[in-house]
């Protein structure tokens, strides 16, 4: 019989209600997998095959690239991810006559591979529990900000000692729950990290914005890297005389993929979830955060589009700045959407009281414990009302690159003088050289007009928010009045485009900046006390949160009477599900395949929707043989599954049951960005490009088959 793809759909239906069942909340920490019954939720390896300190698992296959994922597909440190995780080091490598994010980029050999300015690789190698130390150096006589610094104090003490003991490793510690639970991870580290091959734009980002974070989705979501390390195989700088790294795993790239309702689980590095915080955050988030970012970026992105029409050299330099707001901006409108739509907040205070009511039914508990909800609710209740000076004085750091670095130098000036481990992480000896690189990258997509604006309008928005302190802040040029010639003059006067200049800087003392009569070096430095009063701001919100939130999690584990899984953190986790559609809207039932039909059908000519020639012959004249899907007779493009992953799960690979790589993740759906608050199997659901379509595009389409050949795929 000949499937059609309503036989799928409708076969599709049934295993959606079985499946229903077996979906399941949980980012599982590599640290807790032997809670949890791994078989019964699909897998076909055992516990230590997935992961074993000392021993060669599933996990030495994958590793974390800057905030994303990836994994090694090949024994020469071949590593697959997401364009969008490469697309920082596509854009620097770019210019006006070698536009990759146009073309794309197709190392023929190892040779013509790119160095990768700014990435680093890492692979969990171990962990161990470090509650006891970190909590025990806060002590009762301590003030919040003095907890939060013996804190971080005693972890890089820890960090630095394990480092130690284990010559070539890197250590993080790595909180799990709030004032609770603490681990050390130990992690092999890469710094020497290329560009191997990466389609062009219009696969990589297909659909753009109007397609970013929706089903059904046709982005060829991929790219190849390759980690390098010195001839004896130690972690280094960039070299020309450097080795490809020799992974101790390698994943089997399994090309004949995966079916509707097959299982699939992910092994990546989440970054952030808050599902453990209380009503009262998000109060802030709905009401405060969400609704600024979404505001304040779309500015933003809209500037920079402009600044680029004319002229693509500008376009390529703001490229990157771009899509990460954009995507920043679309996720925030979702979340505020689901929000809305779900009612989290209304669910957590009904949770919440009766919470309360359960705590207060004990007076010993309650004489302990029963103001907790109150006392965090006070804390964010601070945080909203400062929100409007906080929030532009954050974004002009950020946002204004001018501001950003100068704040940087004048900060690693002051902080450098201290000894190693007081120092704000990014100025420490370990990370200062990375620290470096991404401001003289920063240095390089400077576009001063540009910064102008985005200075001009956070200023303004300063000087109009009524909680703007009368301190040195009103006094600088744009939130003084009449101070526009002094800001003009700012931006003429500037030397910070120059990278030598800004090298020079970054080992010179506060009093040898002051000498340099910067303009922007001098006005950091009026702004600096009321920087730093916000850095202690933090530290102390900080440490009374973390003084909350730990009995408050320990009461709610008694109260739920149930183990809870941690809120993602950016350390490995596994998570389990099946290939999936969904029901968005009443009326509206999605298949969990895309194919390059729908390529075709979407291509209008117009971006974000223009397709290769290449891709539409090959696709025309069916010259797909070997990456069809059985019953589709086509290429599948992406897929759609309901496992549990946020922002850094991009570039995981989803695997079969045994481990074998079937697709590469890379988004959710819009529903599902709420899943950063609050999970539920309806609509969480993540998003992967299949791996046919990406074998199919990187060999027979851009004739690297050395690549398949590299990774064992036969090429057909
Ligand atoms: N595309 C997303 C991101 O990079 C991945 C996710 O959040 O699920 O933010």
């Amino acid at each position: 019989m000949k499937i059609t793809r309503a036989v799928l759909l409708t076969s599709g239906i049934f295993a959606t209600l079985l499946t229903l069942l077996q979906a399941e909340e949980g980012m599982i920490p590599v640290t807790q997998l032997s809670e949890f019954d791994l078989k019964s939720r699909g897998l076909e390896m055992s516990t230590t095959e997935v992961f074993d300190a000392g021993k060669v698992c599933l996990v030495d296959g994958i590793c974390r690239v800057n905030g994303c994922t990836g994994s090694f597909v090949s024994p020469e440190g071949l590593i697959l991810t997401n364009h969008h995780c490469a697309h920082k080091a596509i854009q620097s490598l770019s210019s006006a006559e070698h536009d990759y994010l146009t073309n794309g980029f197709m190392a023929a050999s190892k040779a013509q591979e790119l160095h990768a300015k700014g990435y680093t690789v890492r692979i969990t190698e171990s962990f161990s529990d470090v509650s006891e130390q970190v909590l025990s150096a806060a002590t009762a006589d301590m003030d919040f900000v003095a907890r939060t610094k013996a804190m971080e104090l005693r972890r890089k003490e820890l960090e630095k000692q394990a480092e130690t003991d284990n010559p070539g490793l890197r250590a993080e510690v790595a909180e799990m729950f709030s004032g609770r639970t603490y681990v050390l991870f130990l992690y092999t580290y890469l710094k020497d990290v290329r560009l191997v091959f990466a389609p062009p734009a219009s696969i990589g980002e297909f659909g753009g914005e109007v397609d970013n974070w929706e089903w059904p989705r046709h982005t060829g979501d991929f790219s190849f890297m390759r980690a390098y390390t010195a001839p004896d195989g130690s972690a280094a700088e960039y070299s020309e005389r450097n080795v490809p790294y020799r992974p101790r795993r390698v994943l089997k790239v399994q090309p004949d993929g995966v079916n509707e309702s097959d299982f699939v689980m992910l092994l990546g590095y989440p970054g952030r979830t808050v599902r453990q915080r209380t009503a009262s955050f998000l109060k802030y988030e709905q009401g405060v955060r969400l609704p600024y970012v979404v505001d304040t970026n779309a500015w933003e992105i809209k500037t920079l589009e402009e600044a680029g029409l004319e002229d693509r050299a500008v376009a390529i330099r703001l490229a990157n700045r771009i899509k990460s707001l954009a995507n920043v901006e679309k996720r925030s409108r979702g979340q505020l959407l689901g929000l809305g739509r779900t009612n989290v907040e209304q669910a957590k205070i009904t949770e919440e009281m009766q919470f309360q009511a359960w705590i207060d039914s004990d007076e010993q508990r309650k004489a302990q414990a029963g103001s907790l909800l109150g006392d965090i609710d006070e804390v964010y209740t601070e945080i909203s009302g400062a929100a409007s000076f906080e929030l532009p004085l954050q974004s002009l750091r950020s946002s204004c690159q001018c501001v950003s670095l100068a704040f940087q130098i004048f900060d690693a000036a002051v902080e450098r003088q201290k000894p190693d481990l007081q120092r704000e992480t990014a100025y420490m000896d370990r990370n200062f050289e990375l620290t470096s690189q991404q401001m003289l990258l920063a240095v390089q997509d400077l576009h001063l007009p540009v910064d102008q604006k985005i200075y001009a309008e956070f200023t303004r928005r300063l000087a109009e928010s009524p909680a703007t302190p009368s301190s040195s802040i009103a006094a600088i040029p744009g939130v003084a009045d009449n101070s526009q010639q002094a800001v003009e003059r700012l931006f003429a006067q500037t030397q910070l485009t120059n990278p030598d200049f800004v090298r020079k800087c970054l080992s010179m003392s506060p009093e040898q900046l002051q000498g340099l009569n910067e303009p922007f070096l001098m006005l950091v430095e009026t702004m600096y006390p009321e920087y730093m009063k916000l850095r202690e701001t933090d530290k102390r919100r900080d440490g009374q949160l973390t003084q909350l939130y730990g009995p408050f999690l320990e009461l709610k584990r008694q109260y739920q009477n149930s183990a809870f899984i941690p809120d993602a953190n950016g350390t490995l986790r596994l998570t389990t599900g099946h290939i999936r559609g969904d029901s968005p809207r009443d009326g509206i039932r999605r298949v969990p395949v895309t194919t390059v039909r729908g390529v075709i059908e979407k291509t209008t000519g117009n971006e974000p929707f223009v397709t290769p020639d290449i891709v539409m012959q090959k696709a025309k004249n069916r010259d797909t043989t070997g990456f069809r899907h059985p019953q589709l007779g086509d290429v599948p493009v992406a897929i759609l599954y309901d496992t549990d992953t946020t922002g850094g799960n991009s570039g995981s690979p989803v695997m079969n049951s045994r481990g074998e790589l079937v697709g590469l993740n890379f988004d959710r759906t819009f529903e599902a960005t709420i899943n950063d608050f609050a999970w539920n199997p309806d609509y969480s659901r993540s998003i992967g490009v299949d791996i046919r379509y990406i074998l199919w595009i990187t060999g027979p389409v851009y004739g690297s088959n050395h690549l398949l050949n590299e990774m064992g795929v036969g090429v057909p």
